[in-house]
């Protein structure tokens, strides 16, 4: 047993009829779960009935037919027929696309349920509000190569989609400006945005005293964000920031609440969490398995998300209270990296000692072996002699005194694909059964 304070999720008994449902359909019912049947006590406490069934990967949906993940009696076929669903691939920036069933109702009924989870998106009064997103026109929105696209032909619905520019990297500084001028013209109630691409529009509006149109809050979504992002965006909004968590395939699973914790999206899904081995963080820090209620189109039960969190040690000061408590997102275990002693460091670890650095506006961590880190770091404000040997010395205080670190510096940094950054990473394979505690 440990000592650590870990806080015991509360249930309603309404969500614990949801989990029930939501198992019992996909194991009686839905094809691809045929193979789980035999793992079933179905006279267990419903939590540990989902504890007991096998974890469903990416590898999973690639080798099943979409239709394969829909309940015995509905008609896939003719539901795309009609338009009631269609068929949508994801663009993962560290595995294959998987092709999803895309409802667009539970889509937006997931979101809405996620609104509840901070002061400011309940009392906006949100649904047919204007919203700019800033992401990879790649995953979202309009892409253009070559030339520019019109704010007309950048909008669809209630959305504008401010960059048909795939690489922050070569946006110039009117093209910056072009953005900030269409936010002011939008005026949007939501901002949502990758927090990398962000992040290269506030360093332009500091840079240039420009003053940028403030929304109810920024939704903060597919990636990660560093300590430094934050920093770039807090320092040109000073509206609501809200961290919101999920995925294509899961909806909306988590959503940070004005207390700065993030809580689980109660009302859409169940989230198992597994715990690492003490000496990498657990039983704190874990991975998470999603299970989606009330989808007609599609059955997901424990979708490993393939991101470890960091379980919230106390109860949240905002009060709400059911479900999982986040104190935060540790990051993608594709992007974890190894101490010298074989201690797993997570994104949210190595994050902190290079934002602990002044004067990093943007980085890339690779490690290339297990005992070497190379690091390419932008800066606009400060002198890299000076950077250096501080960053140095964090790193070896995250990593171990022995570690290797090469430093570069570059002017600017792009996503992988065009589609998401990498902060960090390491050349090699990280197998999460190695960190996982043991099974009781
Ligand atoms: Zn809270």
């Amino acid at each position: 047993m440990t000592s650590l304070p870990i806080l015991a999720p509360t249930y309603t008994r309404e969500y614990r009829i949801s989990a029930k449902t939501a198992l019992e359909t996909a194991l009686s019912s839905v094809p691809a779960y045929q193979t789980w049947r035999r793992h079933d006590r179905p006279s267990a406490d419903i939590f540990a009935r989902y504890q007991a069934m096998p974890v469903l990967t990416k590898v999973d949906l690639r080798e099943h037919q979409p239709a394969e993940f829909v309940p015995q009696g509905r008609d896939l076929a003719a539901a795309l027929a009609r338009g009631e669903v269609e068929l949508v691939k994801t663009s993962g920036s560290t595995s294959d696309a998987v092709t999803n069933v895309w409802c667009q109702e539970w889509w937006d009924a997931s979101e809405a349920c996620s609104w509840k989870l901070h002061t400011a998106t309940e009392s906006a009064r949100l649904g047919a509000h204007r919203e700019a997103i800033l992401a990879s026109p790649r995953c979202v929105g309009f892409a253009s190569d070559v030339g520019y696209l019109s704010m007309e032909q950048r909008t669809l619905w209630n959305y504008l989609f401010l960059s048909e520019k795939a690489d922050p990297a070569e946006w110039s500084a009117t093209f910056c400006d072009r953005m900030i001028e269409e936010l002011g013209r939008f005026e949007p109630v939501v901002f949502e945005a990758n927090p990398s691409f962000l992040s290269v529009l506030c360093r332009h509006a500091i840079k240039h005293h420009r003053a940028v149109y403030q929304p109810a809050v920024v939704t903060l979504t597919y990636e990660n964000p560093s300590l430094i992002h934050l920093r770039h965006i807090r320092s040109v909004f000073s509206c609501p920031v809200i961290s919101s968590y999920g995925a294509t395939e899961s909806g909306y699973v988590f959503m940070q609440c004005e207390a700065g914790r993030l809580h689980q999206n109660v009302e859409h899904c169940h989230v198992d969490f597994q715990p690492l081995a003490a000496r990498h963080g657990g039983p704190a820090v874990g991975r998470i398995l999603v299970t989606t209620f009330h989808n007609p189109w599609r059955a997901l039960l424990r979708f490993d998300m393939g991101d470890l969190v960091r379980l919230a040690a106390a109860p949240c000061p905002c009060g709400r209270r059911q479900g999982l408590t986040l104190d935060a997102i540790e990051g993608r275990l594709a992007n974890a990296t190894l101490s010298l002693a074989g201690r797993l460091v997570t994104q949210r670890e190595a994050d902190a000692a290079i934002a602990e650095v002044d004067g990093i506006d943007q980085y890339e961590l690779v490690q290339t072996g297990v005992d070497t880190v190379a690091v390419r770091s932008v800066s606009d404000t400060r002198d890299p002699a000076r950077i250096e040997p501080e960053l140095r010395a964090s790193l070896q205080r995250c990593y171990g005194a022995a570690m290797k670190i090469t430093l570069e510096r570059v002017r600017a940094l792009s996503p992988v694909l065009g589609v998401k950054y990498r902060l960090t990473r390491a050349d090699f394979e990280i197998d999460v059964d190695e960190f996982l505690a043991e099974s009781p």
